[in-house]
């Protein structure tokens, strides 16, 4: 269990996604890989379970936890499966989208999943492993990013081991993950309307346009054309390495570690090509990399704002908030 001070490596071949598999049905905690970060999964339908994810990172209890299950089949079983979920599953599902929807009143997940709200958060990952492991078990799987909370994210199984050793029983070793950030989470609610409550790989505006595009069920009367961002219930000092970071910095100081962007190289490069994609995918690199460097600070070079680049951006800068 997670009581005890040994955290198994496997690689994640069947022998390790069928040990994991039989770690999380008798409750304990798997760091599984995703298209996004690595997770930190327990079964969601156990109380026992979900209170050690909240444990083993120092997860404060209100902020709740994304549910991952299959497809929207097995979505429905937890969450009224409104028009433009629908939609935006059929067009982003299984990938890095997740949708925050009014959980039905006989879904079988523990309290402490949705922090007692009447919403839950869904997501069908497309990783082969995380799949696979959706696959041997027969409970939907709670999981946050495999991190100490507050801390910054991880994108490889060392990443996890940094943080989390001793306090989880396995890691599913799949290599680097290939989106880099977390999902983007969109709520819809009842009246039609779509917040986003995080940027991330996915973009909602574009998703929510191409709904209206289609035509609107009149369900979706009075919605707004536009996503509505509104301010995440997310603590503002995450993604933290430990030490300052200064944002769209031109250049670097001699006590600064220097990530770079495009034309600015650093002593870490999100992307030498400008490349917003590959950015995100090396984000979490660079900040673990700046975190273990000797410099006492970080610089790191201005990253547009398009496609992914928000979501880039809304993680520096929380990276760049101290804690409290
Ligand atoms: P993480 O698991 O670390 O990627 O964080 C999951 C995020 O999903 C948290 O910041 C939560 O605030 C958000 N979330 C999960 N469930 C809900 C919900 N029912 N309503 C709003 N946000 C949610
Ligand atoms: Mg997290």
């Amino acid at each position: 269990m997670s009581g005890k001070n040994v955290t198994e490596l496997v690689q994640a071949d069947a022998a390790g996604i069928a040990r994991a598999a039989q770690i999380l049905e008798s409750g304990g905690l798997v760091a599984v890989p995703t298209e996004t970060v690595y997770g930190l999964a327990a079964r969601a339908d156990s109380a026992e379970a979900v209170a050690r994810i909240y444990t083993a990172k120092g997860r404060p209890d209100f902020n709740p936890l994304i549910v991952h299950v299959l497809d929207e089949n097995q979505a429905k079983r937890y969450a009224e499966w409104l028009s433009g979920a629908d939609f935006a599953a059929m067009l982003h599902w299984p990938g890095p989208l997740t949708l925050v929807l009014p959980k039905r009143d006989d879904a079988v997940l523990a309290e402490a999943v949705t922090a007692g709200l009447p919403t839950v958060a869904l997501r069908a990952p497309s990783h082969p492993v995380m799949r696979a492991l959706l696959k041997a078990v027969d409970f939907p799987l709670a999981a946050p990013s495999a991190n100490r909370s507050g801390f910054i994210s991880p994108t490889t199984a060392q990443h996890v081991l940094a943080s989390l050793d001793g306090r989880i029983d396995l890691v599913l070793d799949a290599g680097p993950t290939t989106a880099g950030v977390e999902s983007t989470i969109l709520a819809i609610d009842r009246d039609g309307n779509w917040r986003e409550l995080r940027p991330g790989p996915i973009n909602s505006d574009t998703l929510h346009r191409r709904h209206f595009d289609r035509g609107l069920p009149a369900a979706q009367e009075g919605a707004t054309s536009e996503v509505r961002i509104e301010a995440p219930g997310q603590i503002a000092s995450h993604y933290a390495p430990g030490k300052p970071v200064r944002l769209d910095a031109a250049h670097a100081e001699p006590d600064e570690f220097w990530i770079g962007f495009g034309d600015v190289g650093g002593d870490c490069t999100l992307s030498l090509g400008g490349d917003v994609r590959e950015a995100a995918t090396r984000l979490y690199a660079c900040l673990h990399q700046a975190a273990l460097a000797p410099q006492p600070r970080i610089a790191v070079a201005p990253v547009p704002q398009h496609d992914v680049g928000r979501a880039i951006n809304d993680r520096l800068r929380r990276a760049a908030t101290p804690a409290d």
